[in-house]
């Protein structure tokens, strides 16, 4: 069994870190909660544990230098970098309610990576703890409704805690950088995964001595991943710099580099090469092999239409690609997500029936329109706030996020406190105002393409969202209008690697609307998968044939079930 070192109690998010990573290894592992980062080092020393967890920077709230300085200080062997999303949730007991909150316990840095929710809790105190997990273990011995904690969704399951509020990090991507260390023995062989080293160093005190360092590793190919500089104790105007270069020091290019480097500093500590397996960082994967110091030009910037008009939705912003959590669900990445539920929500029993029915097959995600958006006035409405209020019970009766359409600014507020992802149907992707109002909130947003809109178009309406502060989008094609009438609309799937391209959000594809036709919608849905969407959107009805919308294209539950079984087979999209 290995045995593990982190700060904290069982349920912070460096103890989880470790399970989750071990545990996608197949490797099981005893993890040893400690009081401080040095007692990490020092349980790692003292063989009390094989290995240490040590944080070293955080996307929000920058570096932690405490990391570095423990691994320089107690020679510690980095073994692998492992790169962590930060799952912040409000938990409570069971009762509790946000209105009803006066305290929120979290750590200090937690606090601060969901200061923009937390400024919504108008009546509660942020109030700072030593760590997650303890947050939450006071919460629950303290009994009191009026406090709740942020922490890990483990720590729920542990402290007998409910879900009060997720998706609350200003930021969905908060991924927290840790090294995992072992005693300085001899070198843990590199597992083939790209490797990154660490080095502190400081210049001496003259002239474009820093420049002088940087060129020699941009002589060498080496590309430089992090550099953060601090000031030397002791002396004025002196500076250490923490860097991390994506290659392994003992490369050929990177060890003529580190010498030159070394050569010209007054201090020059390499902490060591370890492996990236983290997974948030495939993209960067490809880009450094493990090997060799990559002195490849990068390749031409593909054409990238009017990216000009959608800077923040472009992919160059973010080339790591976005992905958007929705409860438990995330849909980007190479993950791919099934969408299901009836065009429109009829009655208790026609929901819950689809619901449990397209959970049952493989759904992750459950849709139902209730403001419907009808060619005639006469055709079936939507029922409207009932329907809005039967899907978000068939959604907690089903363990299912729910997704709903909201088709005006004065539907905005109630509808995402009902439902997990806004829907902004095609006939209003142009609706700026609407764009706006959901960009104000932070709930996810689907935005479908328009009848006749651009794929420019859409990133642009993505724009006016994220311009609004609401990072979490996600595209949908779902047809154009084109002169064939042989289909109800063109499903466009050359969007999907055009989309890829040109930005980072992740890409639905919505084959019912876009063939309109119940017998071709089980090709496209394979299409879709081939083609690299990131998940599909699919209306399925218990009678199809008495549907009130879209009847046509509406599938019954065995037609799902074949076309769930059908994407088993082909492979996720490597991204
Ligand atoms: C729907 O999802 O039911 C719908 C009306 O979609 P679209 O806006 O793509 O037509
Ligand atoms: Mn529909």
């Amino acid at each position: 069994m290995i045995t593990a070192a982190y700060q904290g109690t069982f349920g912070a998010h460096s103890d989880v870190a470790l399970r989750a990573h071990f545990g996608a290894r197949g490797e099981e592992v005893e993890t040893v909660g400690v009081a401080t980062f040095r007692d990490v080092a020092a349980a790692v020393l003292s063989g009390a544990a094989r290995y240490g967890l040590l944080p070293i920077d955080n996307a929000i709230a920058g570096t932690f230098r405490d990391g570095y300085d423990l691994v320089a200080q107690y020679d510690l062997r980095p073994v692998r970098e492992i790169t962590w999303r930060m799952d912040h949730r409000l938990l409570g007991l069971p009762g509790a309610t946000l209105a009803g909150l006066r305290t929120v316990e979290a750590h200090p840095i937690v606090l601060e990576e969901c200061g923009r929710f937390l400024a919504t809790l108008s009546g509660a105190r942020a109030v700072p703890a030593a760590d997650t997990g303890i947050a939450a273990g006071d919460v629950a011995k303290g009994g009191d409704p009026r406090v709740a904690a942020i922490a890990p969704p483990q720590a729920a399951e542990r402290y007998g805690l409910v879900e009060l509020a997720a998706n609350i990090a200003d930021h969905p991507d908060n991924f927290t950088r840790f090294l995992l260390v072992e005693a300085a023995t001899e070198a843990t062989p590199a597992e083939g995964f790209p490797r990154r080293t660490s080095l502190l160093f400081a210049t001496r005190h003259e002239p474009g001595s820093l420049a002088k360092c940087l060129a020699a590793l941009a002589d060498a190919g080496v590309n430089l991943s992090k550099l953060e500089s601090r000031p030397r104790p002791g002396t004025s105007w002196e500076y250490t710099f923490y860097a991390d270069l994506d290659c392994d020091a003992a490369a050929p290019g990177a060890k003529v580099a580190l010498d030159a480097v070394r050569a010209l500093c007054a201090e020059f500590r390499l902490l060591g090469s370890y492996d990236v397996a983290g997974e948030p960082d495939a993209a960067r994967r490809k880009a450094a092999p493990s090997t060799a110091v990559s002195a490849a030009p990068a390749p031409a910037a593909p054409a990238n239409g009017q990216a000009k008009n959608y800077p923040k939705a472009s992919r160059p912003t973010r080339p790591v690609g976005t992905r958007v959590r929705v409860r438990d669900v995330e849909i980007g990445g190479d993950t791919f997500v099934v969408i299901a539920g009836p065009c429109s929500v009829e009655s208790r029993e026609q929901l819950m029936a689809t619901a449990v029915a397209v959970r049952e097959r493989g759904a992750v995600m459950l849709r139902g329109g209730a403001f419907k958006p009808r060619t005639s006035p006469y055709a079936f409405q939507g029922l409207g706030w009932e329907g809005v209020d039967l899907l978000a019970e068939a959604g907690r009766a089903t363990g299912m996020p729910t997704v709903s359409e909201v088709m005006s600014v004065d539907q905005v507020e109630r509808m995402a406190r009902s439902v997990d992802v806004l829907q902004i149907g095609a006939r209003n992707m142009q609706n700026f105002d609407l764009l706006k109002a959901v960009g104000k909130t932070l709930t996810p947003v689907l935005l479908k393409r328009g009848l006749s809109a651009s794929l420019d178009e859409l990133l642009a309406a993505a724009e006016y969202v994220l311009a609004e502060g609401n990072p979490h989008v996600i595209l949908c094609e779902r047809g154009i209008r084109t002169f064939e009438t042989a289909t109800r609309n063109t499903l466009d799937l050359s969007a999907v690697p055009v989309l890829r391209e040109r930005s980072h959000l992740p890409i639905l594809v919505d084959p019912s609307h876009g063939v309109g036709v119940r017998r071709w919608i089980r090709p496209l849905a394979r299409a879709a998968k081939a083609v690299g969407a990131h998940g599909i959107l699919l209306e399925v009805h218990p009678n199809p044939a008495e549907a009130k919308s879209d009847a046509d294209q509406a599938l019954t539950f065995d037609d799902f079930a074949v076309i769930m079984q059908d994407l088993a087979s082909i492979p996720a999209f490597d991204d």
